[in-house]
């Protein structure tokens, strides 16, 4: 690389000074007589001359290795100028090339580590805004921009997130510097819950990132701690029921009716029927959460499955018997086994078989059928198989509103609750239904008619399938 010319002022300047010491000495000669002035004046001149040829590729170098440090210091990638002179007396270019080498590698670490983070922020499944000072949108992350959208840069938080608790949260945060957590809840385009975690940085550039708004979607959460409230709140109505009645009974025949054995007898008989439907909602209560704790170790067992429907109708003989219903079981030869659990299997059958006698009206048929299909209803997805067993029961009752099918399965849902209590339910049998099918990969699927009846189909995975 050529060296740039020094200005003419700038040499005329250094040689001077360089010069001064034996201008002064020549001088003194000349003033005491003992260098004539001609001798003075070629003597300086020669001097001069030297300085001149010394300095001024010097200062060519040094203007170069000046504009080189500039050039570094700016991040520009020029090449080491060649400083001839300097390499003579101290080497430099060498020093300068290995500076160059270290500064190199050090800016391509911390590309490397910059490039890192980004890909960390990016791919982390929290959401992650980062603002200014002014409360706008400087960056995010991609679960970010998936939730809130694509163009986030520049926006004012509240456009994005318009939530009043989490825009005060904000501003006191970058008011008062003290991180803080806000839960708050967003209506559209559909309701969601959030966690936000609002930390201020200390010192940022002007419109630098100051404050970092890291957020999780509780939804779920939300409504799963919702659930298990309700499911509290109803279980201790459920059982409180019964219990207020059995203890207004037994006041009773301590007082008023102590001397009247018919109506003790009557009452009795009530507390037998409260006591029972007591120990009914328990058992549902315990095998509901028997279910839930295995939910996540799926059945191996080989069962064969129209064994379990044959025993389990049995059970029932006489109930169907007094209803005067007809139980007609229609099942082809040769139905391969399942996977499953014997006697969650059986606890199926028997809350479906046992709701078509309850629900269904007296003189009627209950039709059982057993079934191998690859035709499973169209609201259901089905991963892994396509063949399954399908097990279904046909009543002759009073049927289901539609408005109602979606909800059969959720915990004491039911469709008229002085009619189900009077039929002895708990409101807990197709819950545990629906939860034994979800351990078992299976599915229910419920079709009625208002006042012809209603079908309650379950699939259920074949051994062999
Ligand atoms: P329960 O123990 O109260 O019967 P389930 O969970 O078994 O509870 O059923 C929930 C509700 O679904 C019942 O309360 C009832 O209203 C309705 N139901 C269930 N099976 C039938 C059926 N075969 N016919 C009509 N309604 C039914």
């Amino acid at each position: 690389m050529a060296l740039k010319r020094v200005p003419l002022r700038t040499i005329i300047k250094v040689v001077g000074i360089a010069t001064l010491p034996s201008l002064v000495v020549l001088s003194l000669f000349a003033v005491n007589e003992r260098l004539s002035i001609h001798s003075f004046l070629f003597g300086y001149i020669a001097v001069w001359v030297g300085t001149w040829m010394v300095v001024v590729p010097l200062l060519m170098n040094l203007r170069a290795l000046t504009e080189y440090i500039f050039d570094l210091s700016e991040d520009k990638k020029t090449l080491v100028p060649e400083l001839n002179v300097l390499k003579t007396i101290f080497n430099i270019p060498e020093a300068l090339l290995r500076l160059r080498a270290v500064w190199d590698h050090k800016a391509m670490d911390m590309q490397m580590v910059i490039r890192e983070g980004e890909v960390i922020v990016d791919t982390l499944p929290d959401i992650l805004l980062m603002l200014n000072d002014r409360l706008h949108i400087v960056r995010t992350n991609r679960a970010a921009r998936t939730v809130f959208g694509q163009n986030l840069a520049k926006k004012k938080i509240e456009s994005v997130i318009p939530s009043r608790l989490l825009l005060d949260a904000v501003v006191a945060v970058n008011e008062d510097f003290r991180g803080r957590e806000v839960e708050f809840r967003l209506e559209e385009p559909v309701v969601r819950d959030f966690l936000a975690v609002i930390e201020r940085l200390s010192a940022s550039d002007k419109g630098g990132v100051s404050l970092v708004i890291t957020m999780n979607d509780i939804t779920e959460l939300k409504s799963v701690e919702q659930m298990r409230a309700d499911f509290v709140a109803n279980a201790s109505h459920e059982i409180r029921t019964p219990l207020a009645s059995i203890s207004g009974l037994i006041e009773t025949i301590r007082g008023p009716a102590r001397d009247d054995d018919k109506a003790i007898d009557e009452f009795l008989e009530i507390m037998a029927e409260q006591a029972e439907r007591m120990r009914q909602l328990i058992n549902d209560l315990l095998s509901l959460s028997k279910i839930e704790m295995n939910a996540h170790t799926p059945p191996i067992d080989r069962v064969d499955f129209v064994k379990v429907v044959q025993r389990e109708i049995k059970m029932f003989d006489l109930i169907a018997r007094e209803k005067k219903v007809h139980i007609v079981l229609d099942v082809p030869d040769d139905v391969p086994d399942v996977i499953g659990e014997r006697n969650e299997l059986a606890q199926v059958v028997h809350n479906l078989v046992g709701n078509a006698l309850k629900y269904g009206s007296a003189n009627s048929e209950v039709l059982i059928t057993v079934r191998v299909t690859t035709e499973l209803p169209p609201d259901i997805v089905v991963r892994s198989h396509t063949r399954m067993l399908l097990f279904s029961v046909r009543d002759e009752g009073e049927g289901i509103a539609k408005e109602h099918l979606a909800r059969l399965t959720e915990r004491f849902y039911r469709v008229d609750s002085a009619r189900t209590r009077q039929v002895g339910g708990t409101g807990l049998g197709l819950a545990i239904v629906k939860g034994i099918l979800t351990r078992h990969k299976g599915v229910i699927s419920i079709t009625s008619t208002v006042g012809k009846g209603s079908v309650f189909s379950v699939y259920v995975p074949l051994y062999d399938a």
